[in-house]
């Protein structure tokens, strides 16, 4: 079934506004009438099902047949801090699938080897926005502002399990073991690190504050490849 976006506000009741670029994918490109059903989330974790009552030349009126709370999110929080890389269409694949295999917010991180300085936010939410209705999730997630990586392993204690994949990780630190022992782990933040990967002084720091140093295998990925098999060990089946 196709789904659709929907903002909170448009939600009253039972009925349910798609409007703007939604009603003109819903009515120009999927060519959609009256009485058919279609999915819809606000992005705060709520999908439903609706038939679409009235359309008109901007809005399209939908009754809501079903509510499905949290319909497909996974069962842990996933947060993934991603430094930012020297492609910029790399960061951009590297939400777009990060949100289609399930994680929840993403920081784009300033590392000490990460080379821009600054990513496009809106083109950020853009496509992870884009990735939320392909994947029929319900939580768009949050691209929060950008941080040092500093600043973000000294504020971390709130998760419940912290990882840093790290190529050269002894093969006993393979992340599938580490988030399967620690399977009560409510939420999971992981630091991915830029083309260059982490120094041993920022390996230092994390692994002072409580982080753990994992291994995704023998093989050197790229950084966004890490970084969604990361994510996908995370969500597993949950
Ligand atoms: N410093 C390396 C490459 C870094 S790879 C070099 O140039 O030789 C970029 C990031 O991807 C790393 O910081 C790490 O977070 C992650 N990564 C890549 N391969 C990995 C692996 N096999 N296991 C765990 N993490 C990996």
């Amino acid at each position: 079934m196709d789904h659709f976006y929907v903002d909170q506000e448009d939600i009253q009741g039972q009925t349910l506004v798609l409007r703007g670029d939604e009603q003109k994918h819903l009515v120009r490109v999927l060519r959609k009438k009256v009485g058919d059903r279609i999915s819809a989330t606000d992005g705060l974790d709520n999908s439903y099902t609706v038939v679409i009552r009235s359309l008109d030349r901007h809005l399209a009126e939908c009754e809501i047949l079903e509510t499905m709370p949290r319909l497909n999110e996974p069962m842990v929080d996933v947060t993934l801090a991603a430094s930012l890389l020297r492609n910029p269409a790399r960061l951009d694949f590297l939400v777009e699938k990060a949100t289609e295999a399930g994680v929840r917010t993403i920081v784009p991180l300033l590392c000490e080897r990460t080379v821009p300085k600054h990513e496009k936010h809106s083109r950020l939410e853009k496509i992870a926005l884009a990735a939320l209705k392909q994947s029929v999730r319900s939580h768009l997630p949050r691209i929060s502002t950008l941080m040092e990586f500093d600043e973000l392993v000294r504020h971390a204690d709130h998760y419940g399990l912290r990882l840093i994949p790290h190529e050269g990780t002894d093969r006993s630190q393979f992340v599938g073991e580490v988030v399967k022992a620690r399977a009560d782990a409510e939420s999971i933040l992981i630091a991915v690190g830029p083309e260059g990967g982490f120094t041993e002084r920022e390996l230092e720091l994390a692994r002072e504050n409580g982080f753990i140093p994992v291994s995704l295998g023998p093989r050197r990925l790229r950084s966004e490849t890490a970084a969604v098999l990361a994510v996908g060990w995370c969500v597993g089946e949950r």
